[in-house]
Formats: C-alpha cells, sequence, structure tokens
C-alpha cells in the first residue's frame, strides 16, 4: 500500500504518530516560509505543512499544483491554538512533513475542484472523472452504494434470492422504444436490449424461485426528459404465491427501514396512505402526489354549470386551487401564472383576488357569475381574506394537469413543505387498460402482463374499460418510486388481454410465444415490483435531477459526453453486422 491512513480519518488521537498518506492536492498556500497543502482523498483533507528544514520535501511541496498527485510521510502534530479548522474532520491536527514524492502531476483542471461553485453540465460530464473528485459527486455515490448494499442485505435476509438475468434478450415492452443490437451471426436479426427484466423475472417464477429481486439495468430509447435516462437501474422484485398487499408490505418495510439506515429524513405518514388513482386526480391533479402538504385542488364544475360564463358552462370540468394569501398578487404576476398555464396546455387561467371584506375584489370573472354562484364558489373554495383563486375550465386531464402544476408551484412558493421530509403513499385502483383514441384499441396502464383486480376478472370481456388493475405505485414527495403488479399467470386470461390490445394470434406467438408456452406448466400465481434506484437517491441527495446520482450518466441529447457515444462505426464492422446505414442527409 502507498498510504498507511486517509487523509479524512486522522484525529487527535493520532497525535505523535508517523503517517504516510495519497492523494491529491486540494489547495496549496504559502505562508511565512511555510507552505500548506490540503492534501484530499475520498475519506476527505488534511492538513500537511512542509518547513524548510525538510528540504526535499519543501521543494515538491512548494512546488506542486492543485490535483498533483502526492504521497506524504510526517508527523501528525497539535494544529497551535487558533488554527484548528472546524469545518473538516481532521481540523484539530495536521501533518508536519518529513517526506513527500510527487506521484504523478496534473494539469490546470478545467474548473475547480476545490470549491461547490456552479460548473456547466456538459463540461462536467466531458470531465466526469474530475467531476467525481468533488464532495457532492463522491457523497452521492457513497450514499447510491450504502442504498444498495442495504437493499442486497435486506431481501437476501428474507430469502430472496439475487439472479442476472441477461441483456441481449427479446423486446420486453414497458411502453418505450427498444434498444436493438443487430446480431453477426444471424444476419438481419436483432437482439432488444430489455426495457425492464419484467417476463425473466415472470419466468424464474416458474421456474420455481419464489422470490427474486436484482440490481437491474433497465434501457428504454425514449425522448430524454427531466429526470430520464436512457438506462437506469432499477430494485427487480418478483415473489410467487402472494398478493398485491404482502408485494406493498414487503416494499413498505424494506423502504422505512432504509430511510432509517441511510437518512436523516422522516417518513411522514405510517402506514403509509392508499389513495385511488380517481382521489389521486380529484385532489392533487396528478397521479403521483406530493403529499408534503394540503394546498387540495376542488372541483367546482357543478357550481357553475349553469352560470352564463360560457368558459365556465362549457367546460367539460373546472377546478380550482386557492392560493392562500396571495390575493396581493399584481396584475403582471397573475399573467405570468395564466401563462404558466397556457404552456402546460390551459386556454386560460380565470382568478379572483378576496378583498379584507371576505368578497371577490378584482377578478377576470366574477362579473360574469350570478351572487349566489359566486358565494357557492367562495364557499367552496374555503376562501379567506387576502387570497387568490386559480380555476382552469377545460378538459379533465388539461384542467388536471395545469392545476397541478400550480400547485406545486404554491407550494414552493408558499413554502409549505420541509425537504427533509419524505411522505410516501401507495398510488391503486388504477384501470387496466386508457382507450387509445388514435389506434383505436385498448392499452395496457401498465403493462401487458398486469393481472386484473380479482373482483374485476369476471368482466374482463364484458366491460374492459371497467376493469382495474391488481397495480400499486409508490410515490414519494411527488415522484413515482415504484410500480408493480400481481400477474397474469393463465395462458387463457393472456392470450385474452393479448387480443384485447390488438395483438393479432400470430404476431403475440411470435412476440411472446416462450410466455404463453410456460404458463402451460404449472405457473405460480406471482407479483412483483421494480424501485427506480436511481430517483430513491436522487430524493434522499437532496438533488434535482438523476444525472447527480449515477456516474456516467448520458447527457439530456441521450450522449456521453465523455467518450462521444453514440459515435460512428467503420464500415466493416457495419458490414461484419449485416448493416448498411442510410445517410439522413442525403435522403
Ligand atoms: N416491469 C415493471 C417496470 O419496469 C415493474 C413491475 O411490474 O414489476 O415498471
Amino acid at each position: 500500500m502507498l498510504k498507511t491512513h486517509n487523509c479524512g480519518e486522522l484525529l487527535r488521537e493520532h497525535i505523535g504518530k508517523e503517517v504516510t498518506l495519497a492523494g491529491w492536492v486540494h489547495r496549496r498556500r504559502d505562508h511565512g516560509g511555510l507552505t500548506f497543502i490540503e492534501l484530499r482523498d475520498r475519506s476527505g483533507l488534511v492538513q500537511i505543512v512542509s518547513d524548510p528544514d525538510h528540504q526535499r520535501a519543501h521543494h515538491v511541496m512548494a512546488s506542486a499544483r492543485n490535483e498533483y498527485v502526492l504521497q506524504v510521510t510526517g508527523m501528525v502534530c497539535e494544529r497551535p491554538a487558533g488554527a484548528v479548522n472546524p469545518e473538516i474532520a481532521s481540523g484539530e491536527i495536521e501533518v508536519l512533513a518529513q517526506s513527500v514524492e510527487t506521484l504523478n502531476v496534473a494539469k490546470t483542471p478545467p474548473f475547480d475542484i476545490n470549491n461547490s461553485s456552479a460548473v456547466d453540465e456538459s463540461l462536467r460530464l466531458k470531465y466526469r472523472y474530475l467531476d467525481l473528485r468533488r464532495m457532492r459527486m463522491s457523497r452521492n455515490l457513497q450514499l447510491r452504494h450504502e442504498v444498495v448494499a442495504f437493499i442486497r442485505k435486506y431481501l437476501s435476509d428474507k430469502g430472496f434470492v439475487e439472479v442476472e438475468t441477461p441483456i441481449l434478450f427479446k423486446t420486453t415492452p414497458e411502453g418505450a422504444r427498444d434498444y436493438l443490437v443487430p446480431s453477426r451471426v444471424h444476419p438481419g436479426k436483432f437482439y432488444a436490449l430489455p426495457q425492464s427484466p419484467q417476463q425473466l423475472k415472470q419466468l424464474l417464477m416458474v421456474g420455481g424461485m419464489e422470490r427474486y429481486f436484482q440490481i437491474a439495468r433497465c434501457f428504454r430509447d425514449e425522448d430524454q426528459r427531466g429526470d430520464r435516462q436512457p438506462e437506469f437501474t432499477q430494485l427487480d422484485l418478483e415473489m410467487s404465491f402472494v398478493e398485491q398487499e404482502d408485494v406493498m408490505e414487503l416494499i413498505e418495510t424494506l423502504t422505512t427501514a432504509l430511510f432509517e439506515a441511510v437518512s436523516e429524513k422522516k417518513l411522514q405518514d405510517t402506514p403509509w396512505p392508499r389513495i385511488s388513482v380517481e382521489e389521486a386526480l380529484n385532489r392533487f391533479g396528478t397521479d403521483r402526489p406530493d403529499l408534503r402538504f394540503g394546498l387540495e385542488l376542488r372541483e367546482v364544475t357543478d357550481l357553475v354549470v349553469e352560470s352564463d360564463f360560457r368558459i365556465f358552462s362549457q367546460s367539460e370540468i373546472v377546478k380550482g386551487l386557492n392560493a392562500t394569501e396571495c390575493g396581493g398578487y399584481s396584475r403582471r404576476q397573475i399573467d405570468d401564472l395564466a401563462e404558466f398555464a397556457k404552456q402546460h396546455g390551459a386556454g386560460g387561467l380565470a382568478w379572483a383576488s378576496i378583498g379584507s371584506d371576505g368578497k371577490v375584489d378584482r377578478s377576470s370573472f366574477a362579473k360574469y357569475l350570478s351572487e349566489g354562484i359566486l358565494e357557492a364558489l367562495l364557499g367552496r373554495m374555503h376562501a379567506r381574506p387576502g387570497d387568490l383563486l386559480l380555476f382552469v375550465a377545460d378538459k379533465a386531464h388539461v384542467a388536471n394537469e395545469v392545476m397541478g402544476r400550480l400547485r406545486l408551484e404554491f407550494g414552493k412558493r408558499l413554502e409549505l413543505f420541509d425537504d427533509n421530509v419524505l411522505a410516501c403513499c401507495w398510488v391503486v385502483d388504477f384501470p387496466l387498460f386508457n382507450w387509445d383514441e388514435n389506434e383505436h384499441r385498448w392499452d395496457p396502464s401498465h403493462h401487458l402482463f398486469t393481472a386484473p383486480a380479482p373482483s374485476d376478472v369476471s368482466r374482463l370481456l364484458s366491460d374492459p374499460g371497467g376493469v382495474r388493475g391488481a397495480q400499486y405505485d409508490m410515490v414519494c414527495n411527488g415522484y413515482e418510486l415504484a410500480g408493480g403488479s400481481i400477474r397474469i399467470h393463465q395462458r387463457e386470461m393472456q392470450q385474452q388481454v393479448f387480443r384485447l390490445i390488438g395483438l393479432q394470434d400470430d404476431v403475440a406467438r411470435e412476440r411472446f410465444g416462450h410466455m404463453l408456452d410456460a404458463f402451460e406448466y404449472g405457473t405460480p400465481p406471482h407479483g412483483g415490483i421494480a424501485v427506480g434506484i436511481d430517483r430513491l437517491v436522487m430524493l434522499l441527495a437532496d438533488e434535482a435531477n438523476i444525472r447527480e446520482v449515477i456516474a456516467f450518466p448520458k447527457s439530456q441529447q441521450a450522449m456521453d459526453l465523455l467518450s462521444g457515444a453514440p459515435s460512428v462505426v467503420d464500415a466493416e464492422q457495419l458490414s461484419e453486422l449485416h448493416i448498411s446505414t442510410v445517410d439522413e442527409g442525403k435522403t
């Protein structure tokens, strides 16, 4: 070993000891004939001092630059009074250098490693290996490791077996496009990278594994938005002989124990509230409700349906939000909110501010409503002096989307939530299918293999739109952290679902014949779930983007800025793969 100790671990108890350290020059300064270096390794920082008495060491230290790699042997000493640095763990001591070797030199890095100043993200991604040296990334990756290590231990103790499933497989649809890999030995044929190990974990259940998990990489080729990555990691899990309750219970206890073990944050509610997707949409405008605060939406359609204000009376739905104590907003501020609403699809935003007498003061619509309706409206909205009422009248999904976003916006503006609270809930009672207007067919709202809720099975063929799925989503602070379901385990029912979603028998056979066949050999009832590891760690690390908790993420344009992938490959490699490309520019 090139070192006897880690920098950040040296404490008062090491005073008088000779140690050898190795790490990077975090900062260097010369002062009164002495040279000070803060030496950094993964554990943290320690101060090294050199004096001219140790001539060679002093010379090496004096000529070192930031990010040089040094090996230092020296004596741990107490820092002089007044020189203690409470910011770092080793701040009470320093190491008096006796010998110093330069293990490697470094160019001036393209951004500072030694402070947390904001750096353009593409630069950070291009030089990710330098970015990883910064405290923030190092801390995030360590947290990620702790999360995964905890999960592995917890599940192993509960009798789960970690099984690796293949990356080169066949299409495993989860609603995105597949990444395809051409086969060299089978001209014109392709593997698909798994969008999730869904089918494979179900086949493990057919194989008698009973309790499986995997920290699984999933690949989905979709347009990149906010917190998505083309490849991401899930805790993927499947169990045999279980019902919905069993899977939910396992995940709830696992997550609660995990939060306690790795985070200072507090769980808001135990047990976690359960809320139907319909109720979530009604109250919060989304199936991913942030339950850390109230500010619930209220539907007022019934109150305004008879009014002369056609925007209200002729819309599918009218939903309101009481932005408490924002009645003093200027016209400009309100216009900005209307702009925000339009950007998210609404035709406009109706509003009313409440004066000190509790009556409408200023408003975009009040003059079109009768006294009676107005009064009922204020009552429904719990309007109080100084409030600002906001309404969107539109199709239900638009009104929910916009009002849901406005609710989150006011949650932030009014500082209604505490970042140290984790509010988890289960969202249940999803419809098994959604009607796809364009394609004129049913679309699974989760995935192809989700079973109908036991009470709805008999209506599968007669009323597919009214059937709920045995599906459960776990939501935390407004993020969908996990989703799972009880699966279909009978061939007949699986085939019915394929037909309902418009898969011809021969196509279903071609794509999923292996599943149908497997269901004929005693498939046990089974179900499972997948938890998004990236998002989970992001939440625990207080980051706003999953790229901050992934060592080598892709950019928003799905590129690896470090290596330049995806990149052009040479003609020979393509021809081996029996592939010719079309030059987009020439067609
Ligand atoms: N395969 C699902 C997904 O990736 C999770 C599950 O149903 O277990 O979302």
